[in-house]
């Protein structure tokens, strides 16, 4: 590897395109540049890459292909599925949403709040597992919907949310999952789920594709209102080409899975044992509860997140947290503070996440360099 190379672990935030979408794209883009909705020929043909690609991602991962809508991300997605639910059943008025998802259905949900929802929010224990006796005492005969996340974006942990679904099943409230992160990464019941988000440029399409699954039959309201595509919930012109790029890396997940599963959780598993040989006292965030292979989200002894975010990107690695820096000074993570965590140690919490691409090598540069950074560090604060 050269000196100049970027380590690249920050693969939850977004992931590069995969060669095998990337190599086809010009092609693509010549060959099917005609509008979906056209009645012509060029028009046409851009319509059966669209459609055969909702079949080829239902056919994998075992749903109807009308049960897909395609949308441009996913906070789209989860906008349209928490805004369209409320509006097509405005007799229900209340909604259960664990405190830990992401802000693309946190703040919707708030907005709904705003509006005189009223909104529960789900106990979870200090390694952010759902309370799920808890869910079972809280639906009520008003409760339109729960949402849980799957995966969870900066810590990695996963929820039974099989078993959630069941719960929300045998009382007959929707249930919708953020799974943008577990996303072929693990399995989705999703003979459970009503409805589930995804985001194609976390899994290797371009940014600009995003998908959500929505059960026969049920129906919601659009959130955008024009010509009507995609049966009417989300209106304007289809991203052809990106709907086929969408389709092809769930294509290449397919045949590459267990392989590509396996190297995430190897690289997690070494950078956590050798980060932990190098600084004892680091804690990995739930790291005895099942997680997503990807990611590690790890509390750091003294030192603040940003200072060693900041550092390690001067050596040229990348890495992220899950503080809000709007205001400039960096605001603990909504997760880790839901965990139970103290503000000051949230802010030492730096998200690692791993892609396909990386490697070993990249690890053990990367912890010398979090080493040296941190023995400075120390140094300089004159810690002992
Ligand atoms: N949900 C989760 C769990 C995420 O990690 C993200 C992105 O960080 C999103 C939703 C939003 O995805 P997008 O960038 O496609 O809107």
């Amino acid at each position: 590897m050269s000196k100049k190379d970027t380590i690249y672990f920050d693969n939850a935030a977004t992931t590069f395109v995969l060669n095998e979408v990337l190599e086809q794209m010009p092609d693509i883009y010549k060959k099917f540049y005609a509008n979906p909705n056209s009645i012509h020929s060029e028009g046409e043909k851009s319509r059966s890459v669209i459609e055969n690609s909702r079949k080829k991602i239902a056919s994998i991962i075992g749903c109807k292909p009308e049960e897909l809508i395609f949308t441009s991300c996913a906070t789209e997605s989860n906008n349209t599925i928490i805004r369209g639910l409320a509006e097509k059943y405005p007799e229900k008025k209340e909604i259960l949403v664990s405190p830990i998802e992401h802000k693309s259905v946190l703040n919707p949900i708030k907005y709904l709040g705003n509006k005189g929802y009223k909104i529960k929010f789900l106990k979870i224990d200090n390694n952010g597992v759902i309370d799920l006796d808890y869910l079972k005492k809280s639906i009520s005969k008003n409760t339109l919907f729960v949402s849980v996340i799957h995966g969870n974006n900066e810590t990695g942990v996963l929820q039974d949310i099989e078993e959630i679904g069941k719960i929300c099943r045998e009382r007959n409230v929707f249930f919708f999952s953020d799974t943008v992160q577990s996303f072929l990464k693990a399995k989705i019941p999703l003979e459970v789920l009503d409805f589930f988000s995804i985001s194609g440029h976390k899994i290797g399409a371009p940014k600009g594709t995003g998908m959500f699954f929505k059960k026969d039959k049920i129906e919601i309201e659009p959130l955008l209102f024009g010509g009507g595509q995609e049966r009417g919930l989300r209106s304007g012109t289809e991203n052809t080409q990106g709907i086929k790029f969408l389709a092809d890396v769930v294509e290449v997940w397919k045949e590459n899975k267990e392989k590509y599963i396996e190297h995430l959780t190897k690289l997690r598993n070494y950078f956590e044992l050798k980060l932990k040989e190098e600084i004892p006292d680091v804690e990995i965030v739930s790291e005895k509860v099942e997680r997503l292979p990807h990611i590690s989200c790890v509390i750091f002894p003294k030192i603040d997140a940003q200072t060693l975010i900041l550092s390690l990107d001067t050596k040229g690695v990348a890495v992220s947290s899950g503080s809000a820096c709007s205001s400039g000074t960096p605001e603990p993570s909504h997760v880790l503070l839901a965990y139970g965590y103290k503000p000051e140690e949230a802010l030492r919490a730096v998200r690692f996440s791993f892609g396909i691409k990386n490697n070993l090598e990249e690890i053990d540069i990367c912890v010398n360099y979090i080493k040296e950074i941190y023995g400075k560090y120390m140094t300089f604060m004159n810690f002992s």
